[in-house]
């Protein structure tokens, strides 16, 4: 006979969505199970710069647009999380920066300090005196000016270990190949993993860029048929070297976009990594491997005259960022979380925005009463892990 066992939330994928609705929920609770198809944190998650932001970095056009407003908190509420006295206890996560740095290059220096002295932001960011900038920008060669931001970086690794630890048992391997999942018109009627049938009361999909194939199987039950995706593609670049500069900030251009956003991480032989996101990743879109690492010379060599880049190792990685559907591409405000009959779908949109998303799903679960009965989750069903960084990855094999 089948093993069969109840839960009250399945959660499908396990990036940050999944593993902190786990969590969240779990404490609140509900029995939860998690499916996961890969290695846990495998896609965006671990790709993502751990940057948890208050928005400023989207106000450089000079006005606070919603999605700043929206975001504003999440800083704080992250605090309270690392401090454990927030939703989630983070304390096993490691803060690679408790700060961000904003520095502007040349020409846009007076639009930009212009902007920053605005009332409105008083307190959520410092003009910096020369000997306080980071070591990577403090040359007597360096024109603009260096401001502080109330924003943190997180060690993304450290993360997915603090949320696995908790509720390790119940995240679990799903093998496309071999196992399935029944929809119907009100949802899941159950997953078959390795023999064992979940019944799940409600299923959250928090799969990034999976839930679009999710979607279109709830689609063919007509449930859930008006909630649409979108993604958009990212090429990053990494730099290896041994320079030892850590740098966490946005390098501001003339559009209202960062031209740089550069995140420092440790390598296991004691060399940096330099994670270089903004205008640069979206603009190798277009451009090859190759391409790529000949255009992050040229910035590099741009923005950091004094410094020695030509013993770096470059390497790239091309990565969706999925997202519900926006018109023309924008970036949504929020996160974002929809319920349909037994269905909740999900995209955080960021990182940052995790808070809100438990927020939210937590709201549209309040009429779900807990009512599984608190089982022990069957040994027969495989355990994830959390995936391996791809910087450890990709420079891992020849520096190891
Ligand atoms: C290059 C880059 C940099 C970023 N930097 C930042 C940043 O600095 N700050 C910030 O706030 N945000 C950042 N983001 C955004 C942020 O990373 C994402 O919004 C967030 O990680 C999405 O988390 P997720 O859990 O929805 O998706 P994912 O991390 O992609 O997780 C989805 C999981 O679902 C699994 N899955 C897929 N299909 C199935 C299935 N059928 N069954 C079971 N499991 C499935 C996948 O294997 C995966 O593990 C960045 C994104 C990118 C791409």
């Amino acid at each position: 006979m089948t093993e069969a066992v109840k839960t009250d939330v399945l959660i499908v994928g396990g990036g940050i969505a999944g593993l902190w609705l786990c969590n969240l929920l779990q404490a609140r609770g509900y029995q939860c199970l998690l499916l996961e198809t890969g290695d846990l944190g495998g896609e965006q998650t671990l790709l993502s710069q751990g940057i948890i932001h208050g928005g400023l970095k989207y106000a450089l056009g000079g006005t606070l647009s919603n999605e700043s407003e929206a975001i504003a908190a999440m800083p704080d509420r992250w605090r309270q999380c690392l401090d454990g006295n927030g939703d989630i206890d983070l304390r096993g996560t490691r803060v690679l920066s408790d700060t961000q740095h904003l520095w502007s290059a040349g020409s846009v220096a007076s639009r930009v300090t212009t902007f920053f002295a605005s009332k409105m932001l008083r307190g959520r960011i410092s003009k910096l005196p020369f000997e306080e900038f980071p070591s990577a920008l403090r040359d007597r060669q360096f024109r603009g000016n260096v401001y502080r931001l109330a924003d943190l970086v997180v060690d993304t690794p450290s993360l997915l270990d603090t949320l696995r630890a908790p509720v390790a048992d119940r995240l679990i391997r799903f093998d496309p190949a071999t196992d399935r999942i029944d929809w119907q018109s009100q949802g899941v009627t159950a997953a078959t993993v390795s023999g064992v049938r979940i019944e799940p009361g409600v299923t959250v999909l928090a799969a990034g860029a999976g839930n679009e194939a999710l979607l279109k199987a709830a689609g063919e039950h007509q449930l859930a048929a008006d909630i649409r995706s979108q993604r958009r593609p990212l090429h990053m670049a990494l730099v290896r070297h041994n320079m030892g500069h850590r740098l966490y900030a946005h390098c501001v251009g003339a559009s209202n976009k960062p031209r740089l956003t550069v995140t420092t991480h440790d390598l296991d032989d004691g060399s940096l990594v330099w994670y270089l996101g903004g205008d640069l990743a979206e603009r190798g879109v277009d451009m090859n491997a190759t391409e790529l690492e000949q255009a992050t010379r040229k910035e590099l060599l741009a923005l950091f005259p004094w410094l020695d880049f030509s013993a770096a190792d470059i390497r790239t990685v091309r990565v969706d960022r999925a997202e519900p559907l926006q018109d023309a591409l924008v970036k949504p405000d929020n996160a974002y979380a929809v319920r349909r009959k037994n269905l909740v779908v999900t995209w955080p949109t960021k990182l940052t925005l995790a808070p809100d998303l438990g927020d939210r799903v937590c709201d549209l679960l309040a009429d779900l009463p807990a009512a599984a009965p608190a089982q022990p989750v069957p040994a027969a069903l495989p355990r994830c892990q959390v995936a391996r960084p791809r910087w450890q990855q990709m420079f891992g094999e020849t520096h190891d």
